[in-house]
């Protein structure tokens, strides 16, 4: 079984680490090069994403995990975690930086202010549910490019995406209790017992 990370720097790690470990996975906190070498997929959690940019420089991640999403490691992220593993970012801090493995331009804010958090029930690709999510201050994709799939949308905005092994989601599928998005990760990389 694939050991599968949970980016830890900052945001909400721990409830993605939760779910995973209900799915039977055992799940690693990664918050150093060392520990980013021991595993072999990666959740890059929702959070902050100018901040997770300025943590992942400082704690020396940045770059071997540049490294490791070229040389095709499997990842999802999810709100600031789609943010990072974007191509462009839209409305972002001027020193923030991303890692550009799914060629998306994606929006911080996206919603805007006064719709700060809402729940959608999303009509997935492939899923015969909709899928309850929470967007919390969500970012969403305004171009997506060729290769990438577009899995689901809120008004025509792309919202769920994958790129080869790497799925972004621009909400919290880890809040609320709907484990389908972890197990599509999982199953998908060998992360399930
Ligand atoms: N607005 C945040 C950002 O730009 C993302 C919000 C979230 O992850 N819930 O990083």
């Amino acid at each position: 079984m694939h050991k599968v990370g949970v980016l830890a720097l900052q945001g909400a790690f721990a409830a993605h680490a939760a779910r995973l470990r209900e799915l039977g996975a055992e799940p690693a906190e990664v918050r150093t090069p060392a520990q980013l070498a021991g595993v072999d997929a990666l959740v890059l959690p929702g959070g902050e994403s100018t901040t997770m940019s300025m943590l992942l420089e400082s704690s020396g991640l940045f770059d071997p995990l540049a490294e490791r999403l070229a040389d095709g490691m499997p990842a999802f992220g999810t709100c600031a975690g789609m943010i990072l593993l974007g191509t462009t970012i839209l409305d972002g801090r001027a020193d923030q930086r991303s890692f550009g493995v799914v060629d998306i331009d994606v929006r911080r804010n996206a919603f805007g202010r006064q719709v700060d958090s809402f729940e959608a029930d999303l009509d997935v690709a492939g899923e015969r549910e909709p899928f309850p999510a929470v967007f919390i201050r969500a970012p969403f994709v305004e171009r997506a490019g060729p290769d990438v799939e577009v899995l689901a949308s809120v008004d025509g905005h792309p919202v769920l995406c994958r790129q080869g092994s790497v799925l972004v989601a621009a909400f919290h599928p880890e809040l609320g209790d709907d484990p389908r998005l972890h197990h599509l990760f999982l199953s998908a990389n060998g992360g399930t017992p």
